[in-house]
């Protein structure tokens, strides 16, 4: 295989087939210049748009043979193999380059997968032999290299061409040329920037001998007196359910130059956060540790004197054992400007979810939040829990409390709680992992470690827990525990399936960086394809531990399941496109 970047500008290119992957074909034909010419019996919606608008040629019809002979660049994407191979027996007599979809065989040239950034591109191919590792390549690469590489290589153009015309001798050259790349590129973080006027003056300038270029990490550079300073929020997500991260917090967000997130906050990230707004997360990710505390402050610290608006998102509310105080001490000592757009804390929303009220009139009067993990690892007796125990009318909400239950049960019953006290664990409130087990204070501790319960869970003690059967409403809805996606805007149907228990990720199309992050947080069970082409946006993402063998392609269109079949959906269930929304629900609750 010998690869070359084709201009294609002004060229005449034919495209067989009107399906997702035929638009596919164009669109990336049209972002490049090429004239498209498109034939197709059939063609899908987006096809004809793009022929109402003048962009393309369409022609409604069976391809004629040998028509292809008069492009330079066919493409045949039908699910008719026969006519396939007309188009490329045509073409190839004809030394016309020909590409079948998904057939390497009827192939004279096969396109590598991309990553664009400007006129910067990198192609991954494998000769059509393992597509599977090229897309995760490709899906790697794409989130290593950030859209500034390509205002970095318009700089590198402009840069060239001033050493152009400079008309220096070739190793004079040169030596500018690693002055450029030397200062803008951090090879290690795969990072680039863009350089200054002033700093391009000097690398142009005569090379002074002895100096040494400046050091290698250039992303890390204080910029705060040229940029002014920026702004930090501190912003609480909720416990986990998207619904309840707060208007604030979502304006913030959108309009951030970058959102740094932790672990807990994964499924409160906007899906539609544009994707320019750089991600930066903090939290344990695979193979990864968290970030220590003094980094991540200095990290805001630092983003705040680059002049940046920085959203910083953290699970519940900052000040609620989120060690928000911390960051909000390190950005007033740093002169930062800063808010805090309170969330929803757990200790809350969890026991709303699992049906316990954390007040009720003359029953619970007192509510604690405690966190079990530090009294147990700091001897001092920081939590009173002989108070805590004396006193019935008191709820009490433990935040990281998995671990040290046991210990914390001891201490309330030595010091005279009531062990028919009732009390319960919930692991993961609010999203479609929710999972609780429930006893009394004195059984609780062994409950929790046969059930398996990890953390995030938070435990709730007091007279209230026992409104959890009676007053249990989120874990009742016919869906609860679905986690489906459907493309924005997700409409009466979206609502209709939240309403009926699903925990619903409403993404746009095409899949920003952000719902991939929403995407990879817990387990998918399936999302609704209204077309074709959607099921083609899925394709790539498909290979993500959350996209299980379970998750069921919902169609709501024949052209939807047939495309989900092709692309290979374990389960594809196609759904009456005329029926009402409640009728749609009901199908996917019994058809799951
Ligand atoms: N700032 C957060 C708490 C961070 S400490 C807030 O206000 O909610 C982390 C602890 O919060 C976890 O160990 C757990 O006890 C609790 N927690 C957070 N999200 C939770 C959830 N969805 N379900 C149960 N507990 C949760």
């Amino acid at each position: 295989m010998y690869p070359v970047m084709l201009h294609v500008e002004g060229q005449r290119t034919l495209v067989v087939g009107g399906g997702g992957v035929a638009l596919r074909k164009v669109e990336g034909l049209l972002s490049d210049g090429a004239v498209v010419t498109v034939v197709a019996p059939e063609p899908i919606r987006g096809l004809v748009e793009l022929a109402a608008a003048g962009t393309i040629e369409l022609s409604v019809r069976g391809y004629r043979s040998p028509e292809a002979i008069d492009y330079s660049l066919v493409f045949a994407a039908t699910d008719d193999r026969e006519v396939n191979r007309l188009v490329f027996n045509d073409a190839k007599g004809e030394n016309v380059w020909v590409n079948v979809a998904d057939d390497p065989e009827l192939c004279t040239f096969h396109l590598p997968a991309r990553v664009r950034r400007g006129t910067f591109q990198l192609a991954v191919a494998s000769a059509g032999e393992a597509p599977f590792v090229v897309r995760r390549l490709r899906r790697f690469l794409e989130r290593r290299f950030g859209l500034e590489w390509a205002e970095w290589m318009e700089a590198a153009a402009r840069f060239r061409v001033a050493v152009r015309d400079m008309a220096l001798p070739r190793a004079e050259q040169e030596k500018r040329y690693d002055k450029f790349f030397a200062n803008t590129v951090d090879t290690e973080a795969i990072r680039a920037r863009v350089p200054s006027p002033e700093e391009e003056e000097s690398w142009l300038g005569a090379p002074k001998t002895g100096v040494t270029s400046r050091p290698h990490v250039v992303h890390d550079q204080p910029r705060a007196q040229d940029d002014g300073v920026g702004f930090v929020s501190l912003i609480g997500g909720g416990p986990g359910d998207p619904g309840l991260l707060t208007l604030r917090g979502r304006q913030r967000m959108l309009r951030a130059d970058v959102v740094v997130y932790d672990r807990l906050a994964l499924t409160c990230l906007p899906c539609d956060l544009p994707a320019h707004v750089e991600l930066h997360s903090v939290g344990k990710e695979a193979g990864h540790h968290p970030m220590p505390q003094e980094e991540i402050n200095a990290l805001l610290v630092r983003l705040g004197r680059e002049g940046k608006r920085v959203a910083r998102l953290k699970g519940g509310d900052p000040y609620v054992f989120g060690r928000g105080g911390e960051e909000a001490e390190a950005l007033v000592e740093a002169r930062v400007p800063f808010e805090v757009v309170p969330g929803v804390t757990a200790g809350v929303a969890v026991p709303a979810y699992a049906g316990i009220p954390v007040t009720q009139r003359r029953e619970a009067v007192r509510v604690t939040m405690v966190t079990a993990h530090e009294t147990i690892k700091s001897k001092g007796p920081q939590v009173r829990w002989d108070m805590l125990a004396s006193d019935p009318a008191v709820t009490i909400l433990g935040y990281m409390g998995v671990a040290s239950l046991s210990e914390v049960a001891h201490q309330l019953l030595a010091a005279g709680m009531d062990p028919t006290t009732p009390a319960t664990v919930i692991e993961r409130g609010t999203t479609s992992a929710q999972r609780s087990v429930r006893g009394t204070i004195s059984d609780l501790p062994d409950r929790v470690k046969e059930a398996e319960i990890h953390p995030p869970a938070l435990f709730v003690i007091g007279r209230t827990v026992r409104y959890a059967d009676s007053l249990a409403w989120f874990s009742e809805r016919p869906l609860f525990g679905e986690r489906i996606g459907i493309f924005s805007p997700g409409g009466e149907l979206g609502e209709a399936l939240e309403l009926a228990g699903v925990e619903l990720i409403d993404s746009p199309n095409p899949i920003t960086p952000a719902g991939r992050v929403v995407m990879g947080a817990l387990p998918l069970t399936g999302w609704i394809l209204k077309n074709a082409d959607e099921a083609d946006a899925l394709d790539e993402e498909r290979d993500m531990p959350t996209w299980g063998r379970e998750v069921i392609a919902w169609c709501m269109s024949p052209e939807s399941a047939q495309r989900a079949r092709a692309l290979g959906w374990p389960r594809v269930n196609e759904l009456d496109p005329s029926v009402s929304v409640e009728e749609v629900v009901a199908a996917v609750i019994s058809g799951r």
